[in-house]
């Protein structure tokens, strides 16, 4: 098994396409730091935790919005590029007050959920994102993951 899986880089803006519409956005990591996973693991969709690192705040300020949360991630090719470019993109489940574009985000990838699918429609997809969204929160649960999520690789809380 490839994992855990470490990524990190700062938040990339996106097309906006969909994401805060379907109620699930995603924040892009940058091309350059998808390499590791991408030679290691197959495109589709993915479960872990993640890490949003607000920049230039002092410390003390610091801890409400470096928790570490977890995350759906979905690794693929993007039509835009002529699926030349490989795009890993990440929702947290969290609700967050703002955008976060330009922050460090880290996160621990540990393991895969379904290969990506085509839709057909806007519903069957929204309804796949629900179940993915399910069906990390359970798996998250195991004792052995949740060790995961207090990794020394995250920025500490305190
Ligand atoms: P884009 O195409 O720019 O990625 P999205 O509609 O996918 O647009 O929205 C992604 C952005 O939304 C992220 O970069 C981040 O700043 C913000 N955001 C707010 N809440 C979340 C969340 N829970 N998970 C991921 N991104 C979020
Ligand atoms: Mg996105």
């Amino acid at each position: 098994s490839p994992f855990p899986i470490t990524l990190e880089g700062k938040v990339q803006r996106g097309f906006g396409r969909g994401g805060k519409d379907l109620g699930c956005p995603t924040a892009n990591l940058p091309d350059e730091s998808i390499t590791p996973m991408s030679s290691v693991a197959k495109t589709g969709v993915y479960y872990g935790y993640a890490q949003v690192i607000q920049p230039d705040v002092p410390s003390g300020l610091r801890r409400a919005d470096i928790k570490v949360l977890p995350m759906v991630m979905s690794m693929g090719w993007n039509p835009f590029y002529k699926n030349e470019r490989l795009t890993a993109e990440i929702h947290i489940m969290h609700e967050f007050q703002s955008d976060f574009y330009g922050y460090e985000m880290k996160a621990i990838v540990l393991g895969y959920i379904r290969p990506e699918l085509d839709y057909t429609s806007r519903e069957a997809l929204i309804d796949d994102i629900e179940f993915d969204k399910r069906v990390a929160l359970n798996c998250l649960q195991r004792p052995a993951y949740q060790s995961y999520s207090k990794d020394p690789f995250f920025e500490k809380v305190e």
